[in-house]
């Protein structure tokens, strides 16, 4: 963050780095206007190793299957590869993530800020940016510099494909289901044993399976048991709940209230849980502010970029801004494989996200 700080104060940007660890830049305008604003997060996943990337940059990419180490990206399971082919990919060398989600997104907003303030011909209205620290925790905009923020239409850029723009995603609830049996020696245990290890698995056997992740996509909700560990004592479980639909992600949650006291009765056993909301789709928000996406949509037209406005099948920063009103469409970065040690990401699509982003900063308004 430091880092970022000082190359945005070279770039002329005013920053502002607080206790919620969020730093800010503002860029002045030179043309009287509504402030815009961009954001990316810097913290990248933790599902693979994320330290020590060794970015691997395929120069002149021949279209083939990308082999690294221990692990081959195939072109038919990534359909997207073939299209740069000629161009540059980079990936990690197979043992790590590469970190283009959301490094290509930082680097996509700041290669903006240095093109609109080494041309000052270009005109802009006041353009701040957002580098958020904790995305893929879901925790980033727990604290947010919401008083310092001026502008009402703040730009993600921590998409995927090349043309994509999410303008919504999913409800989110997550669940913590704690169950208290009673262990007694098994010979003697008639009557008496309350085994909370079995009330955990009935109800995670009680959830439909044609609604768990993998058997669902497009607008279609889930639910699923992420984690569970426990003994005839105790156990414990987690669960998530995901529904683009509000009330669906209601009937969800009814659905997990049901399950657990039917547990309790047959097993015989106490449950405490939990049910919280994560985020919630922003679609709403964006087009309570259709300037957003119509901005947006001039922007890709005067750069001859065909978009694809899509319902992101989980959560963005921008789902976080939305609870403040913020509309925060989501720009495509071109990384692929997200969370992954086969993550790769093209050249040409980040420089056709800059082309966007460029063309969005540009004009008053
Ligand atoms: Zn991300």
């Amino acid at each position: 963050m430091h880092m970022l700080s000082d190359e945005l104060k070279a770039l002329g940007a005013i920053t502002y780095y607080g206790e919620e660890k969020v730093l800010q830049g503002v860029l002045k305008g030179n043309v009287p206007g509504e402030p815009l604003a961009f954001m990316a997060h810097v913290d990248t996943a933790d599902d693979v190793p994320g330290n020590g990337v060794r970015p691997v940059v395929h120069r002149n990419y021949d279209g083939k299957d990308i082999v690294l180490d221990g692990v081959v990206i195939r072109t038919d399971e990534n359909p997207d590869l073939v299209k740069y082919a000629g161009g540059t990919v980079i990936t990690s060398d197979g043992t790590t993530l590469l970190g283009a989600d959301d490094k290509a997104g930082v680097a996509v907003i700041m290669e903006m800020l240095s093109a609109l303030s080494s041309d000052p011909s270009i005109p802009h209205p006041d353009i701040e940016v957002y580098f958020t620290p904790d995305e893929e925790t879901g925790h980033s905009l727990d604290r947010f510099p919401y008083d310092r923020m001026k502008a009402t239409v703040c730009y993600t850029v921590d998409g995927t494909e090349e043309g994509v723009i999410d303008t919504g995603c999913f409800n989110a609830s997550s669940a913590v289901i704690r169950i208290k049996g009673m262990a007694v020696h098994p010979g003697s245990a008639k009557g008496v044993m309350r085994n909370a290890v079995q009330a955990a698995s009935y109800i995670a056997q009680s959830l439909p399976a044609s609604e768990s992740p993998e058997a669902t996509d497009g607008l279609e909700g889930f639910i699923s048991v992420m984690d569970m560990k426990g003994s005839v004592d105790h156990a414990e479980m987690s669960l998530i709940l995901r529904d683009f639909n509000m009330k669906g992600l209601e009937r969800r949650e009814e659905m997990v209230r049901t399950i657990v006291r039917s547990a309790e009765s047959i097993y015989r056993v106490t449950v405490t849980f939990d049910i919280e909301r994560s985020y919630c789709n922003f679609s709403e928000v964006t087009s309570s502010h259709p300037y957003a996406l119509e901005r947006l949509r001039a922007a890709a037209r005067s750069i001859a970029l065909d978009i694809t406005e899509n319902m992101v099948r989980g959560g963005t920063d921008g789902a976080h801004l939305s609870t403040h009103s913020i509309a925060s469409p989501d720009i495509f970065t071109g990384g692929h494989n997200l969370h992954s040690v086969t993550e790769w990401v093209a050249l040409e699509a980040m420089e056709r996200s800059l082309e966007l982003v460029l063309a969005i900063a540009r004009g008053s308004r």
